[in-house]
């Protein structure tokens, strides 16, 4: 049996968007679950549209994901290698140096044409079936402007020879491409990959996909806080999936499930609310450690210092955050809007906003703060849980009015209309911070 070979080849015009993401991992996952190889080729021939920081975009994208290559290519650094083949169709008169009359000023007068023997080519296609084109109409395409400067399907045919390329999996965009790398190819001598083109990628509106939908390059997506395996699950089920309903795959499973054969023809749909329901999963299985590092780097600085000094009530407070946030750049716009202040400092509020909707007297309010501290100050410090302080205050509160009583004990905590529950406030400040705020509602109340 010939052992596997794939490829991931990005031209750098442009950063690691994530439906290259899709072909990139599409090929890693045939590679490695047929102990194969996966090569990462830089196809730079385009001299002008190539830059170096998307090259490096592209490396440190496919690196943080975890798509790691086995051999890696620049086509950039191989012109020997294309000139002698080019010689070689020469020779073989399957190519020639065409004369050009130059249409304007600068033109090249030159350029090496591929003689085309104007067939119908006939491929198969592992996710469409077999494929027929008359290459006809290409006439005698260009292959290279020089012999130092051979065009993207010239390379890419000779590269896939060289490089023993077994399977070409790639987008759809590239199926027009392929009856004329054929040609090539039969002319080269090259053995035929086993083709598998992907489907398009869509937004939900089936129109095309852009950053407006959310689509954006994977460096992107790390700075926003997304976890690579969130995003390799996402791009894998656009376009293939298990056979069952699982919705949670891991790249080990991937590796074992993925099947080519099951590569989906229609168009794939990009789902941003999928990707940020998968991350929010994934956050949660972060070690606390981990979870705190993301969290803490999105600080404000005022914040991040008053958590690193209290880092007890910050390790406290790392499930509640994840609890509310999808992507850990969320925790950014909350930290900017004052949601964690309240964990580190004492709260400021305006008096009335302590008032119950259903109890608007002050001194009532404060009657029920007085009681509910009475509650507290029974519990032993070392059981201050949520568990506790719940069961301590719950039958008060339902006989005294549960919103007359938590509303005002919450805000007196948080100072904020929205917070955790005043169990879960009250045991993350600890005993002593959470006497002491209530205390200074009541003389707020009061006063
Ligand atoms: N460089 C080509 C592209 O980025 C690769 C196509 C292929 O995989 O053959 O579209």
């Amino acid at each position: 049996m010939t052992k596997v070979i794939t490829r991931f080849a990005p031209s750098p015009t442009g950063v690691l968007h994530i439906g290259s993401v899709r072909t990139a991992l599409y090929s890693w996952l045939y590679a490695r679950q047929n102990n194969g190889k996966f090569i990462l080729r830089i196809e730079d021939t385009d001299k002008e549209r190539s830059k170096k920081e998307y090259e490096d975009n592209i490396i440190d994208g496919l690196e943080w994901l975890g798509l790691t290559h086995d051999e890696f290519y620049r086509q950039s650094d191989r012109s020997d290698v294309y000139k002698r083949h080019l010689l070689a169709l020469i020779a073989d008169g399957t190519a020639y140096v065409s004369k050009e009359e130059p249409k304007e000023l600068g033109e090249r007068s030159e350029v090496i044409r591929f003689k085309n023997p104007n067939r119908v080519v006939t491929f198969h296609d592992v996710a469409r079936g077999d494929i027929s084109f008359d290459t006809t109409e290409l006439g005698d395409f260009v292959i290279a402007k020089d012999f130092e400067s051979p065009l993207y399907h010239f390379a890419v045919v000779v590269d896939d020879f060289e490089m023993r390329v077994t399977h070409v999996i790639r987008g759809d965009d590239a199926i027009s491409n392929t009856p004329r790398q054929i040609l090539i190819q039969e002319a080269l001598g090259a053995p035929r990959p086993v083709y598998t083109h992907l489907p398009m990628i869509l937004a939900p509106d089936k129109s095309k996909l852009s950053k407006r939908h959310g689509a954006l390059a994977v460096t992107e997506y790390r700075e926003e806080g997304y976890l690579p395996e969130a995003i390799l699950n996402f791009v894998a089920l656009m376009g293939w999936n298990p056979g069952n309903d699982k919705e949670i795959i891991s790249l080990d499973e991937m590796i074992m499930l993925f099947k080519l054969e099951k590569i989906q023809k229609g168009a794939a749909v990009f789902n941003i609310d999928k990707l940020k329901w998968l991350n929010k999963h994934y956050i949660k299985l972060l070690p606390a450690e981990k979870a705190g590092k993301e969290i803490l780097a999105r600080f404000p600085e005022m914040l991040r210092i008053k958590a690193e000094d209290n880092s007890e009530i910050f390790s406290k407070i790392i499930v509640v955050i994840l609890d509310h946030i999808s992507t850990f750049g969320e925790v950014r716009f909350f930290a900017e809007a004052g949601e964690y202040r309240y964990f580190f400092e004492d709260p400021i509020y305006p008096r009335e906003a302590l008032l119950w909707k259903d109890e608007q007297e002050p001194t009532r309010a404060a009657e029920k703060l007085e009681k509910v501290l009475v509650l507290l100050e029974e519990i032993d410090d070392v059981f201050f849980t949520p568990e506790t302080i719940k069961t301590a205050i719950w039958d008060y509160a339902t006989e005294a009015g549960r919103g007359s009583v938590l509303w005002p004990m919450r805000y007196a905590l948080s100072g904020r209309d929205k917070s955790p529950d005043p169990f879960i406030l009250s045991s993350i400040l600890g005993k002593e911070a959470t006497i002491r705020r209530i205390e200074n509602a009541i003389k707020l109340l009061l006063g």
